[in-house]
């Protein structure tokens, strides 16, 4: 690939997104910072441009199909071309039980987290195509491999997107793109706020992952890197666990 690579990255105004895009811009693809906020997408962006990275900001709802087209178009438009895509922004609206679950929540995280990954891959997919292939990584979860008692149906959006990940790396394959997922444990970010708020459930968690520690979002963004990267060229269609082991010791 002459050029340097083209990289939309959803969620990516903080968290886990946000370390990715930045470890990518300092590898040198040109990235799309993309969530819900322009004002926060551009400040990522901005940041990225002054430690002389190249970004753009294009808010884009992952629910939304109108806002998905215009994140492609947004992105073609700057920059001419993509070769990756990072499906990372979720929703998770429920913390609780699952008879918490109304048919409206349900609905929300399905749409966003499943179906909002699927209309993006397919509107991306003809352009990576065109530029020769390239990758597409999902940001799933551990949620999606163990029982959980508290995000029972985020867990459920995460079994169908490793789910989505397998039958696009079969669909997509012969256009030269690779599809994988990362499926991180428990990351500090804003999403785990109500969690890490627990100082027992933290106590708990440290004591009980093999690394003997909460997992930081570059943790996971050098993970993302790798399955973009040349060194993965021969994956597609898995899901990496990076969870500090904690799956190994039966879970939570
Ligand atoms: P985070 O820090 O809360 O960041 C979420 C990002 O997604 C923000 O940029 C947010 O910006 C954006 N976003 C939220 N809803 C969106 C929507 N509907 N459309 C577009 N953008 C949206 O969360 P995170 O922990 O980095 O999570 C990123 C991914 O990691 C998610 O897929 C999550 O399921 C997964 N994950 C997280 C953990 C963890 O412990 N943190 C563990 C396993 C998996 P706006 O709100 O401005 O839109």
């Amino acid at each position: 690939m002459s050029e340097r690579p083209v990289t939309i990255i959803t969620g990516s105004s903080r968290g886990i997104g946000r370390a990715a895009a930045e470890l990518l811009a300092a590898r040198g693809h040109r990235v799309v910072i993309s969530s819900r906020n322009q004002e926060s997408c551009e400040q990522v962006a901005e940041a990225i441009r002054g430690a002389g990275g190249e970004a753009v900001a294009i808010a884009c709802h992952v629910g939304q199909d109108e806002q998905l087209e215009a994140l492609v178009d947004g992105t073609v438009e700057a920059f001419g071309r993509i070769d990756h895509l990072v499906l990372n922004a979720a929703s998770n609206p429920v913390y609780g039980p699952s008879d918490n679950v109304d048919r409206k929540a349900f609905d929300v995280i399905m749409h966003n987290n499943v179906f909002g990954s699927l209309r993006l891959s397919h509107l991306v997919r003809p352009h990576i195509a065109g530029a020769g292939g390239g990758a597409v990584v999902l940001v799933s979860s551990i949620a999606g491999l163990l029982g959980n008692r508290v995000i029972g149906a985020y867990g459920m959006s995460k079994a169908a997107e490793n789910q989505l990940v397998r039958n696009l790396a079969l669909e997509f394959g012969g256009d030269g793109i690779r599809v994988n997922g990362v499926a991180p444990g428990l990351i500090r970010t804003d999403f785990s706020r109500a969690l890490l708020a627990d100082e027992r459930a933290v106590k708990h968690f440290e004591a009980t992952t093999p690394l003997g520690r909460i997992g930081e979002p570059d943790d996971i963004a050098r993970v993302i890197a790798f399955l973009v990267g040349p060194d993965s060229a021969w994956l597609s269609g898995q899901i990496i666990t990076a969870d500090g082991g904690i799956t190994v010791t039966g879970g939570f």
